[in-house]
């Protein structure tokens, strides 16, 4: 038996080949891109407009791997959160947070992830593979037409920051954003997009080569490598210095602010000292620092600080110009909140 190739793996031109060479004509395969994407066709027989042998002839030699959405919780705050079922059967999870000004999409770039952040709950599952474009495009679909159903209003926003490293999985990554951002996608804009990264140099340097215009948010969490080692290990392959020579690279093209991503820890990163190297760090560009609570995920080392040390990191940071934001978690109660991904549900 022939394996049947996925035909979303497939480029416009590369569809339009293939009819071609079925001595259709090339126009067909504008057609059935429009179903795959713009119209999210999960089935050939849903593609109406195309006559039955044409819709037979994709059967034959194709497969739609389209995403399943297994489970959704709703949170007593609003949020969702889909466990998605991959056409191999893995799982991932996809989040979407609810305020009274925007929907936001939370999505996955991996199954599991390779790093090894000691306070995430999806470090513990490991990598078991990247997410091909169209899985991470559909997360996306998915969350927004809950967002149309439940909140009657379409997703405004997408964060890269469900389980996964995505500058690990930066090619596709890159293409899942082209299809979410093209009018043959959702059209919306890059500048609604932010990509989270525990901070790999040299893909942040590619980034600002490639003039992507998505937002850049790195997850820094401490300004000293002895601390941050401790708590992201591979911070000792990807050190301070390096990780911010890209990020002045990155400023350099793009003339984007930076966002750091930052949780404040009990007897880990809650001194002056602490903040005091976080200011040095931010200042070579515009930088906003967004404090996240921290999410237990077990009973072990990590305990969020007192809020005397985050008014510390408040006071200190703003006396020196840097932008700095609480953010309050979102969907703890059934473990969607940042960190908490692990396919519990
Ligand atoms: N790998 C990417 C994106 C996924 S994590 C990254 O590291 O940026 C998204 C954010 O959640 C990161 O800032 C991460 O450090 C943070 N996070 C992880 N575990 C957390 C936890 N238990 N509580 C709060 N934030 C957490």
């Amino acid at each position: 038996m022939t394996i049947k190739k996925d035909i979303r793996a497939l480029t416009k031109d590369q569809l339009r080949d293939f009819f071609v060479q079925q001595g259709d004509q090339a126009f067909r395969g504008n057609q059935v891109y429009e179903w795959l994407w713009s119209k999210s066709a999960h089935k050939f027989e849903d593609m109406t407009n195309l006559s039955l042998e044409t819709r037979a002839l994709l059967e034959d030699n194709f497969v739609i791997n389209h995403i399943r959405v297994d489970v959704m919780q709703r949170s007593s705050d609003g949020t969702i959160k889909n466990a998605v079922r991959l056409h191999d059967d893995l799982i991932v999870e996809s989040v979407l947070i609810p305020t009274s000004k925007r929907t936001t999409a939370c999505v996955s770039s991996q199954v599991g992830c390779s790093l090894d952040c000691k306070f995430c709950a999806t470090a513990r599952l490991k990598r078991m593979r990247n997410l091909n474009p169209d899985e991470i495009y559909d997360q996306v679909v998915a969350i927004d037409n809950e967002s149309r159903l439940y909140f009657n209003r379409p997703l405004s926003n997408i964060v890269f920051m469900g389980m996964g490293e995505p500058l690990m999985n930066y090619n596709n990554v890159l293409k899942a954003i082209d299809k979410i951002t093209s009018d043959e996608g959702l059209a919306m804009s890059p500048k609604r997009i932010t990509v989270s990264t525990s901070g790999v140099p040299k893909m942040i340097k590619k980034m600002a080569d490639d003039g992507v215009k998505f937002k850049l948010a790195v997850s820094l969490h401490s300004a000293i490598d002895e601390v941050r080692t401790s708590i992201m290990p591979f911070n000792a392959t990807f050190p301070l210095k390096d990780l911010r020579e890209a990020l002045e690279y990155w400023y350099l093209k793009t003339r984007d602010r930076i966002t750091y991503e930052y949780v404040v820890w009990e007897g880990i990163n809650d001194t002056k000292k602490d903040v005091e190297a976080l200011i040095q760090f931010c200042k070579f560009a515009p930088s906003k620092v967004n404090l996240i609570e921290y999410n237990p995920i077990d009973d072990g080392d990590f305990k969020q600080a007192s809020s005397k040390a985050i008014d510390m990191y408040i006071a200190m940071l703003e006396a020196n110009r840097i932008t700095v934001t609480v953010r309050r978690s979102r969907g703890k109660d059934i473990d969607a909140a940042c960190g908490q991904l692990a396919n519990k549900a």
